[in-house]
């Protein structure tokens, strides 16, 4: 932001004719703020799994490779490191398309409905794993306008978050209903929940509530912050209610679609 800042004169003198420019650097300041904070996140997330898989391999490389005991729970080490790593690349990825406005996207009508009905059938064999039961509540269908890919990465993520985040034997709900003009989407979980001052910093970039925890399943802290971004690419917003230990809930609310008012293709845009 610029000022221009007319210098005023002493009563009965001539004007000077001066004018002082004030540049507010506040906002530059807080961007690049923003960006370095970026780079170092991304350098220690991709740092620490390549050190794990450097460290496995030299181990195996040194003689473990013959410990008939443990060498496949190093391989299988590695590979797990390797999903994170490739887990983190694509999530970095795809917010970068989103945020700069990349990501073309063709808005179409779409129910949620079918697109909570198809998430959840492809989560089934991972919720029931950990015998988590998913319930669909869709008694009544909303339709919205949205992009196909974008929508299922929305809602993937929330699911696979519920999953991720709720302990042997818990129980998802995905509740599709619509007011008046919006139409609502919740997923819910009973599992660990997300404390008070942790509820509105979960949507951050690389925010992670828990890490020790965190460690413990494919974390990258970057999935809410797509959910944020490409919800409200459609014209929606999402938001948390959260109780520790005793569950969580995302809701998601769209404006109801005009029918037959939708335009081919749009660019995600900055958020
Ligand atoms: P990630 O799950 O990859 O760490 P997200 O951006 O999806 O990243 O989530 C950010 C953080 O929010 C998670 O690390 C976790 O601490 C918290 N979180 C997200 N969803 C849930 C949930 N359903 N229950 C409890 N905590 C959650």
């Amino acid at each position: 932001r610029t000022y221009a800042l007319r210098v005023s004169c002493l009563p009965g003198n001539p004007p000077p004719g001066a004018v002082a420019v004030l540049h507010d650097v506040t906002e530059l300041r807080r961007l690049e703020n923003l960006r370095h904070e970026f780079v170092t996140n991304v350098s220690h997330e991709l740092k620490t799994p390549l050190a794990s898989i450097l460290a496995y391999a030299e181990t195996l490389r040194c003689g473990a490779i013959h410990d008939q005991e443990n060498n496949i729970g190093f391989v299988q080490r590695i590979e797990e490191q390797a999903e994170r790593l490739h887990q983190l690349i694509q999530d970095m990825l795809q917010i970068a398309r989103v945020e700069t406005g990349q990501e073309t996207m063709q808005i179409v009508e779409l129910s949620l409905a079918s697109a909570a009905r198809g998430t959840v059938a492809q989560h089934a064999d991972v919720a029931s794993r950990k015998e988590i039961n998913v319930h669909v509540e869709c008694s009544e269908d909303a339709t919205i306008q949205a992009d196909e890919d974008g929508l299922n990465t929305v809602l993937d993520n929330l699911v696979s978050n519920a999953i991720k985040y709720t302990p042997v034997g818990g129980k998802i709900v995905v509740a599709v209903r619509k007011t008046d003009d919006e139409a609502i989407l919740e997923v819910s979980d009973n599992g660990i929940g997300i404390a008070p001052e942790n509820q509105p910093r979960v949507f951050e970039r690389f925010f992670r509530a828990d890490k020790a925890r965190s460690r413990a399943v494919i974390s990258t802290g970057l999935g809410l912050s797509i959910v944020k971004h490409l919800t409200q690419a459609f014209g929606g917003s999402v938001a948390v209610s959260s109780e520790l230990g005793n569950g969580s809930t995302f809701t998601l609310r769209f404006p109801l679609s005009a029918a037959g008012d939708f335009p081919p293709a749009v660019n995600a845009g900055p958020p």
